[in-house]
């Protein structure tokens, strides 16, 4: 169950209506080799921003390690990146299973060898309600997926890094990360706690060659946002009056890992048409 925090965030604080103007139709971009020969997990590779991560790490040259619970499409995802001439392999994963992302991260070293990068994306929310109405089980289950997800998925990618000579995280966080968003406090606490780690962990690795950023997108277009009909409210609130698309967001996660990255440690970086700017 999950609960889109961008776009309540936005419906919440959207001004005016937007005007007619277009989604940005995005272009596949060509294949970069920015990734040559790296291995890459992605967490929550099953579909959304995850699944489009993974073909745009696979075509930079990543082999990627596909993590996700839903074992028939991220092996149907890593089925049709092979078909493609990419590398890919799926692994069942729960990301707040300690022994799953341990398994998870074992595969990656028995399958390829070593791992470079790994873009911790899953994520889960709750339905928006005040606080003190929240389900203890659900701001657990949102607590649980999100900020356990991305410690556990470190904790276990960082030494499989430190014996490859070094590598390059990417954690997922949300512009409710950064702000506030009336009625999901659990997805918020979680969004935000992963920049907290996300900068320790880049601090406590700074010296070790292990690079650990976070991205903090706003509302960007997967499967629950195409069916809104409030599409354009959503879009208002945003300064560039659109919504991001999933492969937006990916580039700048694959850009985060790559060697042109190479000075950027502990950094959030808002990917978000200009949202956390200020009110446009
Ligand atoms: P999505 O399509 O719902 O994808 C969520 C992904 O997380 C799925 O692949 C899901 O796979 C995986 N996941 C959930 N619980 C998991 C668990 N316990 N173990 C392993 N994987 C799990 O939504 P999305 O927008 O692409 O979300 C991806 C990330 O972007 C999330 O962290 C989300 O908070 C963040 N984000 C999204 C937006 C947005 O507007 N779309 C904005 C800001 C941040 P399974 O169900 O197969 O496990």
């Amino acid at each position: 169950m999950f609960t889109l925090t961008a776009l309540v965030d936005l419906l919440e604080s959207s001004g005016k209506k937007v005007t007619d103007k277009e989604q940005h139709t995005f272009t596949n971009l060509p294949a970069s080799g920015l990734l040559n020969g790296k291995v890459a997990i992605i967490t929550g590779a099953s579909r959304g921003i995850g699944a489009a991560s993974a073909r745009i790490f696979a075509a930079s040259g990543a082999k990627v390690v596909l993590a996700a619970r839903d074992e028939d499409a991220t092996a149907a995802l890593a089925k049709d990146i092979l078909s493609t001439g990419g590398q890919a392999v799926a692994v069942p994963t729960d990301v707040g299973d300690p022994p799953s992302v341990e398994r998870l991260v074992q595969r990656a070293l028995d399958v390829y060898g070593r791992l470079d990068a790994a873009f911790n994306n899953a994520g889960d929310g709750h339905m928006p309600t005040p606080l003190a109405d929240i389900k203890v089980e659900d701001f657990e289950r949102a607590v649980r997926v999100n900020l356990t997800g991305v410690f556990l998925s470190m904790k276990y990618e960082i030494p499989a890094m430190l014996r490859s000579g070094g590598g390059a995280i990417v954690n997922m966080s949300s512009t409710a990360g950064l702000n506030g968003v009336k009625g999901i406090a659990g997805y918020v606490a979680g969004k935000h706690g992963i920049i907290g780690l996300t900068k320790t962990a880049a601090l406590d690795y700074a010296q070790l060659n292990i690079r650990v950023n976070a991205i903090a997108p706003g509302p960007i277009l997967i499967h629950r946002l195409k069916q809104l009909k409030s599409r354009d409210q959503v879009a208002s609130a945003v300064p560039m009056r659109r919504i991001g698309e999933p492969e937006e967001v990916a580039y700048t996660a694959a850009w985060l890992c790559s060697e042109q990255a190479s000075f950027i440690t502990g950094a959030t970086i808002p990917i978000d048409g200009g949202r956390l700017a200020g009110i446009a």
